[in-house]
């Protein structure tokens, strides 16, 4: 393969916890080379470290000599410079994708710890000195700022460097337990290299993911399992104070169902850890799908924009009847051209959106032919189970006026139908990356509404990305994707991260469809580091009672404000009421100050 030799190996899963399966390797390599080949985007030198506020920068640098002689001095790092990388080698630093400046969302130091105690410790550390800390997994959260914390100069704990164990895997009961480094990649590799036959995992669109941190944003996957939070069952928890729990039936010595039952006793606290900041998450278990023994992709395209509504309310009875059984994609033209990995500048060179036609033109070259809509889907189960649920779909999704079948056997092998059958069947990969490439040093956020499944919805929430997209300059690349009763629109805002004017406008437009959207209830499911405060505060009914309730428990399980501050418009009472919040009036990432009493000193 030319594209090989073009740059230096992307890691493998046998060299590192979060490397790429032999399997994907040249994949990888042609992805890093059509990436790195449009890269212009230096490497910036940081000659000093960003310093949290709230302490001095030579106490900050006698604590981190501390921290390092607790953990041994490798397992701490300054964090001196800032490299975007890309997907498979991405930065624990910062966001390698930022869409505010580079500088914003910076960590301080970098710690790995290598157990629950060890987390327990920099716990611990952190309330003595009042810093920061903000956890990852992996830190490929691409798209919702990554491995960066909310507070600059927070130090990052970088769980999935030394704790990436499989700690079990049940054939039986088809579940999991694994450690916050545990990758789609590596759980799948270990399934197969087991001969577990019987045993899927469901994989998020690209496979390079922590496992537990994909659960804890609440992101989805292809196959019925895609829910990802709905599927985990049982966390071990380290608390902001230093205390460990196990949630569920973990809470009970010696039981054998952490895996099967998720509620235990009493309140279920899984809840309040998830996109949070009230616990640092070191186990995680999950349900896995047995093999459905069969299963069968399709696709349809459907020709005008206009045919939107209609198909939205074809959607809805079949997906509630789970005879659409994954979740269901309608992807729009555009992304489908974006996804050949050209940059824009290969179709288009005028200023505001593409023009329609040649978007149109683009796509009759694609062996599906030129359409508006694609439907990717996946029934599963023995053939005539299959045969059952497909005529359905068939019958119904012919009711629109052009539709069409697109017969698998016409597509070549590396036709994207193929990576949707894959993903879709739990194999995980990495093609999804290619539309990225849009613009060089490309970067990318989602406004991400939830909805009704309705026609009247969706073309609400098509028309409000249409118009600020238009206002802005700025493509479209729209999916519709119906989790069960409700439906996400996912409009990519794809940017170059290294155009300040450019990162300007994404940030802008996407502030301006968040609030067209809540005016008219819509809100976001989850977001980017830069858009936390300004969702939170669209979630404000009775007064804004939900967050105050937030911060009510944040300030109880964590009362020096130290994890994980700001995140998802969380502040902790240290920083509450000094300008931290990002708005549209306000794009900077720091407030004045913390308060440096408040709260308990005795941990
Ligand atoms: P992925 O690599 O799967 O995208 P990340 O490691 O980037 O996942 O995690 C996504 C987000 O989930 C992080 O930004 C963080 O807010 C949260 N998170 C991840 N791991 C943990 C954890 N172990 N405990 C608590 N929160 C976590």
């Amino acid at each position: 393969m030319a594209a090989k030799n073009t740059v230096p190996p992307t890691p493998l899963l046998s060299e590192k916890h979060n490397g790429i399966p032999a399997r994907l390797f040249d994949k990888a390599q042609q992805a890093k080379s059509a990436i790195f080949n449009i890269t212009t985007k230096s490497p910036s030198n940081k000659s000093k470290v960003a310093i949290p506020q709230g302490i001095s920068e030579n106490a900050f640098h006698k604590a981190i000599e501390e921290l390092s002689a607790e953990l041994g001095k490798e397992h701490v790092e300054l964090v001196t410079k800032l490299v975007d990388g890309w997907y498979m080698e991405n930065p624990n630093t910062h966001d390698g994708m930022h869409v505010s400046q580079e500088d914003d969302f910076v960590a301080s130091a970098i710690v790995y710890p290598g157990t629950t105690e060890e987390v327990q410790a920099i716990v611990r550390w952190a309330n003595k000195h009042r810093i920061p800390i903000s956890p990852i997994s992996i830190g490929r959260n691409y798209g919702y700022g990554g491995a960066a914390p909310r507070v600059r100069g927070s130090v990052v704990i970088d769980l999935g460097r030394r704790m990436n164990r499989i700690l079990d895997i049940n054939p039986d009961d088809c579940t999991c337990l694994v450690e916050p480094g545990v990758t789609y990649f590596a759980l799948y590799e270990e399934i197969q290299a087991r001969g577990l036959k019987n045993l899927w995992v469901d994989v998020p669109d690209i496979g390079g993911g922590s496992v537990l941190g994909n659960a804890m944003d609440r992101g989805v996957g292809y196959t019925p399992y895609g829910d990802h939070w709905m599927m985990h069952s049982g966390m071990e928890v380290v608390l902001p104070t230093g205390e460990v729990i196990r949630t569920g039936m973990g809470a009970l010595p010696g039981n054998n169902s952490w895996q099967l039952f998720p509620y235990g006793f009493g309140p279920t606290a899984d809840g309040i850890f998830s996109q949070s900041n009230m616990g640092i998450v070191t186990k995680m278990g999950f349900g896995l799908m047995p093999n459905p023994g069969g299963y069968e992709s399709y696709l349809y395209t459907f020709p005008k924009e206009e045919d939107l509504s209609q198909l939205i309310e074809v959607i809805r009875p079949l997906r509630i009847a789970m005879i659409l059984e994954n979740v269901a994609q309608l992807r729009h033209i555009s992304m489908q051209v974006a996804l050949e990995g050209k940059p824009r500048s290969a179709y288009y060179n005028g200023k505001g959106r593409v023009p329609d036609k040649i978007i149109h033109d683009a796509a009759k070259s694609h062996a599906q032919g030129d359409c508006a809509w694609l439907y990717y889907g996946m029934t599963y189960g023995p053939q005539d189970i299959r045969k059952y649920k497909l005529d359905i779909i068939h019958k119904e999704f012919m009711k629109i006026p052009g539709a069409q079948r697109i017969d698998p056997t016409s597509l070549p092998a590396d036709d994207y139908f193929w990576v949707r059958d894959r993903v879709a069947s739990g194999v995980p990969d990495l093609e999804e990356l290619r539309w990225v490439n849009w613009h060089p040093n490309g970067g990318h956020v989602a406004f991400s509404p939830v909805s009704p499944v309705r026609g009247q919805d969706a073309t609400a929430l098509f028309d409000i990305a249409r118009k600020r997209c238009d206002e802005f300059d700025l493509d479209i690349f729209p999916t519709f994707v119906v989790g069960l009763r409700e439906m996400h629109l996912i409009v990519e805002i794809v940017f170059n991260r290294d155009d300040p004017v450019m990162r300007d406008k994404a940030r802008a437009c996407l502030r301006g469809m968040i609030d067209d959207a809540a005016g008219k209830g819509y809100g976001e499911y989850r977001t980017h580091l830069a858009f936390m405060d300004q969702i939170a505060g669209t979630y404000n009914w009775n007064d804004g009672a939900l967050m105050k309730f937030n911060e009510k428990i944040k300030d109880c399980l964590d009362p020096n404000g130290i994890l994980a501050p700001g995140k998802s418009g969380i502040w902790p009472a240290r920083y509450r009421g000094r300008g931290w919040e990002m708005s549209s009036k306000d794009e900077s990432s720091e407030g004045q100050g913390v308060i440096p009493s408040a709260g308990s000193t005795r941990l």
